[in-house]
């Protein structure tokens, strides 16, 4: 066994081996240790090995599916080594004490799932492939749980912002390439690089979707046709050699979609918070979705906002539609609340892991939307949008018909124990069953003969696994059944019965026996066939399930609308953000379970007046602002409806937005150096249709070159990319930039100090902020009062050093006369000779100590 264990380890060594042994997995060695811990079940052991004993775990096989989950998460990857003879069929190959042969039968990794209850309902699961090939770069990804698929080019700063709207469950890369440093180990799988061979990828490519020639799909690079090979290989190791579901791939221009880095994603907090949860995220505050395909449609509209015009206008009529009529969008979300998600349902079946219910789900599913497509082809004022989905829920209707004869109301998920072929669809099945009712039925009666006979009325007709049907008594009568002429055969005795078979029994048990075993290999032909033809029309289903998703998307969108109050906004031809009363929505919603209400506040970019220098209190507001203003433009591109009264914006191509270093310690890195480096590639990236939000750049480092960077940066925006931006600073000497920008303008957050406490109003207004609340802010948050009366004097200092000096920032060749009045303010400080002297051992110093210290004390005085 263990020669067998170690050929099929090495099959998979980076996999913890599922070991089939009758009704266990089985795992041994390093394999039970992690597991036992990942699941926090038992581990023992089994015989030895090398003379130490085998570390042994196992879990039962009808609830592996849980474990599995859990090893996944746990960062796992899982080989299956099913058995694949019967042990009657070992014995009959080489004799009694042949071992049963096992194979590998899958991997289970995190981005090769497909079962449900492995995966997340309301979340894509992508795996993707990164390659390079002459000299060029590509990224593909798919989700094999509905057979997404899309392929495109990217260049290598951007494989993290790829990486970040994906949210990849697993990343593959050819062993050695510069990519395997990149990627987060949690994610990383290295593979040969013989899989990334871009002339077999595209002969493999040709052959999965039965096409002579991939210029159908789209002209693909080498890399893109390398990244695909690597991608699909991937899929074949892991699937044995049973590719799932994949539809053709899409190419993804990079010009359609609004651009967004991985800072972007992660300071608006997108499609997870700060904590790295969707509670909390934009995604989590918009989805009113009712379907899990909704759901997971929803995710990638907002992380791929769109470029193209006439696309979202497309996107937002179907919202409005479902907006302005009430009754219109509660029956299409009742509808749409009942259907099963036929995408994933159609994944298991494509990955031939499809089940009974899975057929079931596919038949209610486009059955449902059969009915739908009738009464919304009725509907008056029809948005474009919604007839170009309709005719995908067209044409099912044969498919439908023979689910709906073939299955049973609802079908079970496994299948081998049959019962879900309904009545009437195969007569000979029929046949078959009434066969083995009317022998169960004669079984019943003979119960009933048996104990007339044999007068004893506790007799019993009982079925069990290994004796089949058997007359039971009482352990008292045995001895009169036992007697040769009874006609009962003695099979066993236990501690209170006896069990006997009796000709007519044996005979009748047969009939069930033969009848059922027919009739579960006719169910299981009809299972293949109904599969098949499922699988076949794979496309048209997917089409259906992608319309039925952008319907939900729509209806969740108008749902949501009318609960917050939002408005359809409109699109410019220039480069302006107009917003009137603009809210940030997760702010908001935080806000009203404290009861408390949100301040609206305007925005107005244009080309003339594109740059917005936002200052104020700490906690006034500012970043709220900046990040609303962000979130308005990728809701209102991504088709969605915008928190606000009014909103009018020219597209935005690429959005950018920074957070000042101190509000990112948690990341642990250099993060004056993240700060730097990600302000550069704004610098670097961003055009004239950006929208760039930067909140406190410069924080990170001392005042000097804080303020120093801040300046330069604010600069460089608005006379290199002129480009829409909004800049929060604490920094009030940047206020004079606006003498020197003509596009800029000046806007802060008010405050208004009340009987010596700080009121922040949280409403944005034109013109500098008049002072500084910093004081006011640290009493608020609970300073000692001493410290804030010192902090007090220390301010009154610098602020007479500034009179002089004309402002910090009159020139940034003023600055050391800043220094000048700290050093004034130390001066002030009275303890430094004292504490030096306090902390003086004069017995312990030498003669040259002495004379440092003389020294010292000198310049301290
Ligand atoms: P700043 O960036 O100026 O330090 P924030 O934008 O972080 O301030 O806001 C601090 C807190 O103030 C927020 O967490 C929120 O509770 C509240 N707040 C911000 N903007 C508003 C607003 N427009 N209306 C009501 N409360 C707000």
């Amino acid at each position: 066994m263990m020669v067998q264990y170690f050929a099929l380890k090495r099959q998979a060594p980076d996999c913890l081996l599922f070991y089939r042994m009758g009704d266990f997995f089985e795992l041994f060695f390093d394999d039970a240790v992690a597991a036992a811990e990942t699941l926090d079940i038992a581990l023992t052991s089994r015989g030895e090995h090398d003379g130490a004993p085998v570390p042994m775990c196992g879990v039962p096989v009808h609830a592996a599916e849980g474990y599995l989950a859990r090893l996944i998460k746990g960062g796992h990857r899982v080989a299956i080594a099913e058995q694949v003879e019967t042990p009657a069929e070992a014995k009959a190959r080489g004799g009694s004490k042949t071992l049963v042969a096992r194979d590998i039968v899958r991997l289970v990794t995190a981005g090769t799932l497909t079962e449900d209850a492995l995966l997340d309902a309301r979340s894509s699961n992508w795996l993707v492939a990164i390659a390079e090939a002459s000299g060029g770069c590509a990224l593909a990804a798919a989700d094999i749980s509905t057979g997404t698929f899309e392929v495109g080019e990217v260049v290598a700063s951007e494989i993290d912002a790829e990486l970040a709207r994906l949210g990849p469950s697993e990343v593959i890369v050819a062993e050695g390439s510069p990519f395997e440093a990149m990627i987060d180990p949690a994610l990383l799988c290295a593979r040969p690089t013989a899989s990334f061979d871009s002339g077999k990828s595209e002969a493999a490519l040709k052959t999965l979707f039965g096409v002579a020639t991939l210029d159908g799909f789209g002209d693909f690079s080498r890399a893109e046709r390398a990244a695909m090979g690597g991608l699909i290989a991937y899929l074949d190791h892991a699937g044995r050699g049973a590719l799932p579901l994949l539809r053709p791939p899409v190419q993804r221009r990079r010009a359609a979609h609004m651009l967004i880095d991985a800072a972007t994603r992660e300071s608006l907090e997108i499609a997870r918070s700060q904590s790295g949860s969707r509670a909390g995220s934009l995604l989590a505050c918009v989805d009113r979705s009712v379907t899990g395909a909704g759901a997971r449609l929803l995710a990638a509209d907002l992380s791929a906002p769109l470029m193209d015009r006439a696309a979202i206008d497309d996107r937002l009529a179907l919202v409005q539609w479902l907006h302005d009529d009430e009754g219109r969008r509660i029956a299409l979300r009742d509808t749409l609340r009942s259907l099963p998600d036929i995408a994933r349902a159609l994944g298991r079946i494509a990955a031939s892991r499809g089940s009974p219910r899975d057929l079931g789900a596919i038949r209610d599913g486009l059955g449902g939307a059969r009915l739908l497509r009738e009464r919304l082809a009725l509907a008056a004022d029809r948005p474009a949008l919604l007839d170009a989905l309709l005719p995908a829920f067209d044409g099912h209707g044969a498919l439908v018909d023979t689910l709906t004869r073939a299955l049973v109301p609802s079908p079970p998920t496994e299948s081998q124990n049959g019962g879900f072929i309904a009545e009437g669809y195969d007569a000979a099945l029929d046949a078959l069953r009434a066969t083995s009712g009317d022998a169960r039925r004669a079984i019943a009666a003979l119960e009933a003969g048996y104990r007339e006979t044999t007068g004893i009325a506790s007799l019993k007709i009982k079925h069990n696994a290994v004796l089949g049907y058997h007359v039971e008594v009482p352990a008292k009568h045995g001895d009169r059944l036992m007697v040769a002429d009874s006609g009962f055969t003695h099979r066993q005795t236990l501690a209170g019965v006896v069990r006997f078979n009796a000709p007519a029994l044996h005979e009748e048990a047969m009939k069930v026996a033969q009848a059922g075993g027919h009739a579960l290999a006719a169910e299981q032909a009809h299972l293949e066939e109904l599969l098949g033809e499922v699988a076949a029309a794979k496309d048209r289903i997917t089409a259906a399930a992608d319309a039925l998703a952008r319907l939900d998307v729509a209806a969740g969108h108008a749902v949501r609308a009318v609960e917050g109050g939002w408005t359809r906004p409109g699109f410019a031809d220039t480069p302006c953000l107009e917003i009137e009363g603009g809210r940030h929505p997760v702010v908001e919603a935080a806000l009203a379970t404290r009861n408390e209400r949100f301040v609206a506040n305007d925005c107005g970019l244009s080309r003339e007046n594109r740059l917005w220098l936002v200052s104020g209190p700490n906690m006034g507001g500012k970043s709220t602002f900046l990040r609303q203003n962000a979130l308005i433009v990728l809701l209102a591109q991504a088709g969605s409806y915008v928190p606000a009264t009014r909103a009018r914006l020219g597209l935005v191509d690429r959005l950018f937005s920074r957070v000042g270093a101190s509000d990112n310690l948690a990341r642990g890195r250099s993060t004056f150096m993240v700060e730097m480096v990600e302000t550069a590639a704004i610098l670097t990236q961003a055009t004239p249709n950006s929208f760039v939000v930067l909140d406190e750049v410069g924080r990170g480092t001392s005042t000097y070159d804080g303020l120093a960077l801040a300046w330069a940066v604010v600069e460089a925006v608005h006379d290199d990319l002129a480009c829409r931006c909004l800049f929060a600073t604490h920094y009030h000497e940047l206020t004079r930039l606006a003498e020197r920008c003509d596009a800029l303008s000046l806007h802060h957050v008010r405050a208004r100090e009340w009987k010596g406490d700080l009121v922040l109003l949280h409403e944005l207004a034109d013109g500098p902020a008049d002072r500084s609340y910093g004081l006011a802010v640290a009493k608020l948050a609970g300073v000692p009062p001493h410290v804030v009366a010192r902090a007090k004097s220390v301010l009154a200092k610098l602020e007479a050093g500034r009179e002089k000096t004309g402002g910090l920032a009159a020139g940034l060749d003023d600055l050391p006369l800043f220094a000048a009045a700290l050093a004034e303010v130390e001066d002030e400080k009275p303890d430094a000779l004292r504490s030096e002297l306090a902390a003086l051992d004069a017995d312990a110093l030498t003669p040259r100590d002495a004379l440092e210290l003389v020294y010292r004390l000198k310049q301290l005085a």
